[in-house]
């Protein structure tokens, strides 16, 4: 392993943004995101508005879209939770736990709705409880980078929904990823793990933290106003469940990068 030279780690911020509560269709909305060395600022994108391709449309499987951030991991994804963040309303932490390996499991298999088989074969692994948070700001900027790839609840402002940071070295072009964070928003009531009968302007935590574990390994957003069905759409509606497993696009693009057939 080389020395981990902080001079040469570089940040990659990909943000959910909560977009106004009160709009008629609560989606959330992704900021830009954009490579920078050092500490990247996020910057909020407008609302998308009225989902134009939601999940139930149908297009999940029909669409082929994708992107790649271009850094990925060589060695396997090891991470861990910080179960003493997450939040009370979100009661048993044992459900909470798993529905965020189901997340990463999703990922790394390729498990989809589409039919596809689910032998991507990234290796990515839980290893467990950490003391350690997530090096991610309330303000969805990057921290520093510790040697621990941490899953953890905490503060996020601007109705911030979860971010994701990624340190790599090398270009970001086939870069290789060396840590992972995901800070998920700790607002009471903002996810849920079934959905509720009286759903309004919440998040499937499940889908979105798949979502999360897709740029945790290298995918990058497609636009919701064209890719609204996918999984790595910048705007994922509320009080839905439809984005727990992985869209066409968001298979394809990861079998690309990490599969072996
Ligand atoms: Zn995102």
């Amino acid at each position: 392993m080389p020395k981990i030279d902080s001079g040469l780690a570089k940040l990659l911020a990909l943000v959910l943004v909560a977009g106004s509560l009160t709009a008629p269709s609560a989606t959330m909305n992704v900021s830009r995101s954009a490579v920078a060395r050092g500490w990247l600022p996020v910057i909020p994108g407008p609302p998308v508005g009225e989902p134009a391709g939601a999940a139930d449309t149908g297009g999940r499987c029909a669409d082929p879209a994708g992107t790649w951030l271009g850094m990925r991991w060589r060695n396997e994804l090891r991470w861990r939770i910080n179960e003493q963040t997450i939040p009370a309303y979100l009661g048993d932490r044992a459900t909470v736990v798993a529905s965020l390996r189901s997340a990463a499991t999703t990922v790394d298999t390729g498990r989809n709705d589409c039919g596809l088989p689910a032998n991507l074969g990234i290796q990515e692994s839980y290893a467990g409880r950490t003391d350690h948070k997530a090096g991610v700001t309330a303000a969805g900027g990057c921290g520093e980078r510790d040697g621990h790839n941490a899953v953890s609840f905490g503060r996020l402002e601007q109705g911030l929904l979860a971010v994701t940071c990624i340190w790599w070295f090398g270009g970001k072009e086939n870069g290789r990823s060396v840590e992972t964070d995901v800070l998920i928003d700790d607002t009471e009531g903002l996810f849920f793990t079934t959905t509720p009968a009286d759903c309004s302007s919440r998040w499937d935590l499940e889908g979105t933290v798949t979502h999360e574990f897709g740029h945790a390994f290298g995918l990058g957003h497609v636009a919701f106003a064209e890719h609204g069905a996918l999984t790595m759409t910048d705007g994922l509606p509320d009080c839905s469940t439809a984005y727990r497993g992985l869209g066409l696009g968001d298979y394809l693009t990861l079998k690309q990068q990490y599969g072996t057939n």
